[in-house]
């Protein structure tokens, strides 16, 4: 048999010392599901729709709920978007998060019409009345805050005393947690997100060995889809792999959906979840399909078993496909108008180009099926 130029590696597996080396940090309630400690980590995103309009919210957090999205964050810029949150929550069925800046009586709404946690940080809200209002409001649901601290949005009291840095972002958000724990309150996430990553790595690093509150790792800003997924999955990654971080958000100049795509992926890649991995070859010029366009399809028609430990592989020819993916447990290669399908490097049968999508996910439903 020809081999492959870029044979394909299989790395299906879930980390067995993941938990050893994950930081124990406070396990915490959010809705149906817990952050931290032994929880395991989860995707989140944020809609891009006007809160407001309840109707395109609703359609965007289904279509984010479909594809993996564990945690929603909704912005409340005002009273409009926060009575939405009436309409839109009976209508999920993820946890959802109220991103208020600055106004209580938002954040009170928010609670008041069945948010499961905020997003504020305490320092930015004003009179001390005002955030003891939302602490008690808070504290009398069992909702979490998470405090989100962006290197770019420092106040200018934190710029003056420690500059733009390390300390600055990670002092800022201590202030924040010690306004909470001052009036009981311990209800608490953490994010200190920076577009740099340098920066952004020593802040977690630096707010991990001081608190054990559960973290919410990103990196703010990363921008648009390749630069954006490449910034996300270092700096999320090189966290995650040193046990730093319970839940993250992939923030893209993009879709939501692909925020969580790329959030899915990434916890996939290390180990840290087991889900259906599809893996593809890179293309050359044996390649007979449109492989792109097949591995979009392939990834789309098979949505529904992405929370099952399966490995599809999907090939570009008939000739190296199969044996190259043996590892596998199902496969696709593409050839001229036609193509094989097979199951852990065995041909189980040959059909044409327009059928192999559809052949292949009812060969797997129906081996789900029967076990
Ligand atoms: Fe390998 Fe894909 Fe080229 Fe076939 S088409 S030889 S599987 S890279």
């Amino acid at each position: 048999m020809l081999t492959c130029q870029h044979s394909v590696k299989l790395f299906s597996y879930v980390k067995e010392d993941a938990l050893d080396i994950r930081k124990q940090t406070k396990k915490i309630k959010l809705g149906n599901l817990y952050i931290g400690g032994d929880a395991p980590i989860t995707i989140q995103s944020m809609t891009n729709t006007n809160t407001a309009d309840a109707a395109s919210t609703i359609e965007q957090i289904k279509q984010l709920e479909q594809i993996g999205c564990e945690i929603i964050r909704l912005a409340v810029p005002d009273l409009a978007a926060a009575e939405a949150l009436r309409t839109i929550l009976p209508q999920v069925s993820i946890p959802t998060i109220a991103d208020i800046h600055f106004d209580y009586k938002l954040a009170l709404a928010s609670i008041a019409n069945g948010i499961d946690g905020l997003r504020l940080n305490p320092g930015n809200i004003g009179e001390t009345w005002k955030i003891k209002e939302v602490i008690k409001a808070a504290q009398d649901k069992n909702i979490p805050i998470r405090i989100g601290v962006n290197g770019g949005s420092l106040s200018q009291q934190i710029i003056k005393k420690y500059g733009f840095g390390e300390d600055a972002i990670v002092e800022s958000a201590m202030e924040h947690v010690r306004i909470l724990e001052d009036n009981n309150f311990d209800n608490i996430k953490i994010s200190v997100k920076s577009s740099n990553l340098d920066l952004m790595i020593k802040c977690y690093q630096n707010l991990s060995n001081r608190v054990d509150y559960p973290l919410h790792l990103g990196v703010t800003e990363a921008g648009t889809f390749t630069r954006g997924t490449v910034k996300s999955a270092m700096g999320i990654g090189m966290l995650l792999y040193h046990g730093i971080g319970d839940t993250i958000r992939v923030s893209l100049t993009t879709s939501p959906l692909e925020e969580v795509r790329v959030g899915r992926e990434i916890l996939l890649a290390l180990g840290l979840k087991s889900g259906m991995e599809i893996i593809s070859c890179p293309t050359c010029g044996r390649t007979k399909i449109d492989l792109i366009s097949l591995a979009e399809a392939v990834e789309k028609r098979l949505v529904t078993f992405r929370e099952h430990s399966i490995t599809v592989a999907v090939m570009g020819c008939i000739v190296n496909g199969p044996g190259e993916a043996r590892e596998a447990d199902y496969g696709i290669a593409g050839g001229t108008n036609e193509g094989l399908i097979f199951k852990k490097g065995e041909i189980i049968k040959k059909v044409p180009e327009t059928q192999l999508v559809e052949e292949l996910y009812q060969m797997i439903a129906s081996d789900f099926l029967n076990e």
